[in-house]
């Protein structure tokens, strides 16, 4: 049977004896992928259906309407957009699962990236008096899929954006040590209670419902974000303490850091 997938375990007891045990994960895993193939074609064959309905949304208010007409038509946009959102989400997610690791790993400009997504969070949060502050080292790249990267952190950012009252301080830092290297976004806002720390990254998981889908979230960002993580062999933690702010720090081993090439002597 060439589908035929074993997970296997090896322990030791005592000095010299070894117990393997081999077990049948076949369904399992054919059941997993039957669910991926499901969300993805899913959400793709949502696409379309969508798209129309949101050209109809914006044609119709481009009229003259009576008050309760058009508001009830800028629900609807709004509700469009969201579900949007959602499509465009779940379709990121099983493109990230299709496969564990990322194949090509190119340098990505981590000070580029870094300063595009701050451009597009102070647009995100026009209006509402947020600091940013970057702290960068700028002596190391990164290696890895520049969009999945971009998706990823720009989940941190817009989420310290969207979980911190007005007036708050928002910092991202890039720093390389003997360990590897570390991207980090703080907030000084809402904070999370340490028993939902552990489930943050499931799919649709959310302390405050309202608040989350008020602020446009779809439950499904943080997920995203540890998908991209694991496929450059990397991981999150999470420090929060409630009322005074956050801490998400992506963690990268030291070989996929690789020094900035420096200006070459003529
Ligand atoms: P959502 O779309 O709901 O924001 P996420 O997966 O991005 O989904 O985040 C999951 C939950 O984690 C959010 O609903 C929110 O409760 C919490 N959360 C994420 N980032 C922060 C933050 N910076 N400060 C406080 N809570 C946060």
């Amino acid at each position: 049977n060439s589908d035929l997938q074993l997970q296997y375990q090896l322990t030791k007891f005592g000095e010299a004896d070894l117990l393997l045990v081999a077990r049948d994960i076949t369904r399992i895993v054919r059941l997993e992928h039957t669910r991926q193939d499901f969300v993805a074609n899913a959400s793709h064959e949502l696409r379309t259906p969508l798209t129309v309905i949101r050209g109809y949304l914006e044609t119709f208010l481009d009229q003259e309407l009576p008050r309760p007409l058009q508001r009830g038509l800028e629900q609807m946009q709004q509700q469009a957009r969201r579900m949007e959102g959602l499509v465009t989400d779940l379709l990121l997610l099983s493109r990230l699962e299709a496969s564990q690791h990322i194949s090509d790993e190119h340098p990505i400009l981590i000070q580029d990236l870094i300063r595009r997504i701050h451009e597009d969070a102070e647009a995100l949060a026009t209006g509402r008096g947020h600091r940013f502050e970057l702290a960068i080292d700028t002596d190391y790249d990164l290696l890895g899929q520049a969009g999945e990267l971009q998706s990823a952190f720009s989940n941190l950012v817009f989420n310290a954006v969207r979980y911190t009252p007005d007036n708050g301080t928002i910092t991202l830092r890039w720093q390389v040590d003997h360990k590897g290297g570390h991207f980090s976004v703080s907030d000084d806002g809402i904070g999370i209670e340490a028993m939902h720390i552990p489930r943050l990254t499931e799919r649709f998981y959310r302390i405050d419902e309202s608040r989350s889908s008020a602020s446009g979230g779809t439950g499904l960002g943080l997920a995203i974000v540890k998908h991209v993580l694991v496929r450059h062999y990397a991981h999150i933690s999470i420090d929060s303490t409630p009322g005074k702010g956050s801490t998400f720090t992506c963690h990268f081993p030291p070989d996929m850091v690789v020094p900035v090439r420096g200006v070459e002597a003529s």
